[in-house]
């Protein structure tokens, strides 16, 4: 979309007229007010200098040599791409209602009949002038609206914290990926991370140092997915989940060992874990595609196999039918 910056009061009109002596003395009109004219006797000129300079303003003769101003004003419309808008003011001896009626159809902001007086077209100029700069302000109130929404949406669905999916992109993500899921006939597979003793280091570092951890683990679990359509979320509290799409059982496993290796070789140390640094537990589980099971199944089966994972001793990854390893 164009925009004119308009900061200066300062606009660029193109003046066609075919009448020499009228054009000299409209430009002269113009240049009076501090505005620049672009002067131009006929419509295919006007058509390209319309083009090549963007002018902010067309004061436009009816009758002119090859197209007239109405046929001028309709290209010129259909120039202008979308949310685009410079206003034309005709100037016409043709001065039926008719006559007016027709300019305004074909794209016309205003329609003034000759002999004009000077001080009409100057008084007209300044409307003109005022609606350009307040639709130039809503272009950018418009702008700033969509960038905020931007940055809206962006916050709705990431995690304060750490930066990655939160709970609520998790969900969408979870109920559109299994309904890919049925249509493709594949399987979804799902993991459930959740660090080791987390109270533990919270109680000997503080909140804070609790907190930097889990920014580290975060973001480590979202830098080892290699493939475009995993995700790695916030789930809650010291808990991830990782969606992977289309993927079977043995490939869920795989790509949990590299999660779990990957935070292990954060080395952020943890005293009062067995293995000295932070770990994290793993619950893994597959769904195939079928109607009659709803998605929340997966959740609850990774819930489980991530509490066999702590049970029998953590920092290991779980599965059903259970299956520990790590
Ligand atoms: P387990 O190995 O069985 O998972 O033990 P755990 O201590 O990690 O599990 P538990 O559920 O008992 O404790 C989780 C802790 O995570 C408790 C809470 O203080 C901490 N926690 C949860 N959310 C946050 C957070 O946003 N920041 C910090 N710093 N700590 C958190
Ligand atoms: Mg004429
Ligand atoms: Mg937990
Ligand atoms: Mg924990």
């Amino acid at each position: 979309m164009r925009t004119s910056p308009l900061t200066s009061l300062a606009m660029k009109i193109l003046v066609v007229e075919d009448t020499q002596s009228s054009l000299q003395l409209l430009c002269e009109i113009v240049s009076q007010q501090g505005h620049t004219p672009i002067p131009c006797q006929d419509g295919d000129t006007a058509l390209e200098l319309f083009k090549t300079e963007r002018p902010d303003l067309v004061l436009l003769d009816v009758v002119l040599p090859g197209l007239d101003g109405f046929q001028v004003a309709t290209r010129l419309r259909q120039m202008e791409t979308h949310g685009d808008w410079t206003p034309i003011l005709f100037l016409s001896v043709l001065n039926s209602d008719t006559d007016m009626a027709r300019g305004i159809a074909a794209g016309g902001d205003d329609y003034l009949f000759k002999p004009i007086s000077e001080v009409v077209l100057n008084a007209k100029i300044r409307a003109m002038q005022r609606i350009i700069q307040m639709r130039t302000s809503l272009v950018v109130l418009a702008r700033r609206l969509d960038s905020a929404n931007q940055e809206l949406r962006r916050l709705s669905s990431v995690d304060g914290l750490t930066g990655i999916a939160n709970r609520r992109q998790f969900d969408e993500t979870m109920a559109r990926e299994w309904r890919r899921t049925l249509r493709t006939q594949g399987e979804l597979a799902l993991l459930l991370c959740d660090v080791d003793h987390f109270k533990q280091f919270n109680d000997r570092f503080g909140h804070q140092a609790g907190d930097d951890c889990l920014r580290l683990v975060a973001r480590s679990l979202a830098q080892t997915l290699d493939r475009g359509g995993d995700l790695a979320a916030r789930y809650g509290g010291e808990e991830f989940a990782v969606i992977l799409p289309d993927t079977r059982l043995d490939g869920a496993l795989h790509v949990a060992e590299r999660l779990r290796q990957a935070v292990l070789a954060l080395a952020i140390p943890h005293p009062d874990s067995p293995h000295a640094v932070v770990s994290i537990s793993i619950g893994a589980a597959t769904l195939a595609a079928c109607r009659s099971t709803p998605y929340q199944r997966l959740l609850r089966d990774a819930d489980e196999a991530l509490y066999h994972a702590k049970h029998q001793g953590r920092n290991r990854i779980a599965h059903l039918p259970l299956a520990v390893t790590g």
